[in-house]
């Protein structure tokens, strides 16, 4: 029996000093469209699964254009993940290319709102992460798709899904009631994309934008115009921009105006993770704090 005993051992100690690498071998490969995305899927993920984001931190991600690179790293893909409502206008042909690999739409299952003009209108915005409420479909998406991929880890998924929502909420509910004092007729929210219909209707603001998508054309001279004539019709206090895109124009517009401009919002891709918004929950953080201090400082002031 003595004899046997060793062998044993020995295999034991080989496959342990390999185990790292099986198992890493193992785990799902999950692709996202971009960063956003790519974090809300780790944070249900955990380590059981390895998610990669085409776009990276910073990236324009509407009319992004694919590179060779990014299909090598998304090619043995177990799962993409994406947004849909016409939100990443290059990616079903980049699905295309990947060959018969399972996707799930993420804003599949929430009730979106529509555009109502550019070249869009008629179509949903498909910025709908950035609501408390559709977020939430979104996480539930998230843990679905991990859970029918990969079943074997459901608990841990639907565990780490549950407790994200609640740090989602923790996040959102304080800055909401931040709000709740502020008069109807300060309750609006100017930006250059028209990017906040979502978290707009969850903090009670009325929406002024330069452009209603990053994909259309984009701040025009008229479009400025308008802007300026609604923000002085409606004595709007503060003005903001977003990350991704040139923020001329909406400083244009705060200066012949008199508003304030208000900084940075993030609302498209996260940032390095030396930035300010290096995950979701701080992005949502960063951009709902910045307009209610935009509008509530504004409002003190007077
Ligand atoms: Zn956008």
């Amino acid at each position: 029996m003595t004899r046997g005993i060793k062998p044993i051992i020995i295999m034991t100690l080989i496959l342990w000093s390999f185990w790292p690498t099986l198992a890493h071998a193992e785990r799902l490969k999950v692709v996202t469209s971009f960063t956003i995305l790519a974090d809300m899927a780790t944070q249900v993920a955990g380590d059981a699964a390895e998610v990669v984001s085409i776009t990276k931190p910073g990236a324009e991600i509407h009319s992004y254009q694919p590179t060779p690179g990014d299909l090598r790293r998304a090619m043995g893909a177990d799962l993409i993940l994406w947004n849909g409502l016409h939100l990443e206008i290059w990616f079903e042909q980049f699905l295309n290319h990947l060959g018969d690999v399972a996707s799930v739409r993420l804003t599949d299952g929430i009730a979106p709102i529509p555009i109502k003009e550019g070249k869009a209108e008629g179509q949903f915005n498909p910025h709908a992460w950035m609501g408390r409420g559709t977020a939430m479909v979104y996480i539930d998406n998230i843990e679905k798709a991990l859970r029918q991929h990969d079943p074997e880890n459901a608990a841990l998924y639907a565990a780490n899904a549950a407790a994200y929502k609640d740090k989602i909420n923790a996040v959102m509910v304080p800055l909401v009631d931040q709000l709740a004092a502020l008069p109807d007729d300060q309750r609006w929210l100017v930006t250059c994309e028209g990017a906040f219909s979502y978290l707009a209707r969850d903090l009670g603001l009325k929406e002024l934008y330069l452009w209603p998508m990053n994909a259309d054309q984009i701040g025009t001279p008229q479009q400025v115009r308008n802007v300026i004539d609604g923000v002085n019709a409606h004595h709007i206090p503060v003005v903001f921009c977003e990350s991704t895109v040139n923020q001329a124009p909406a400083k244009q517009v705060a200066r012949e105006t008199g508003a304030s401009y208000g900084g940075v919002l993030y609302v498209d891709s996260l940032s390095k993770a030396d930035g300010p918004v290096p995950h979701y929950l701080d992005l949502l953080q960063v951009t709902t704090a910045t307009i209610v201090k935009g509008l509530t400082q504004k409002d003190g002031a007077q």
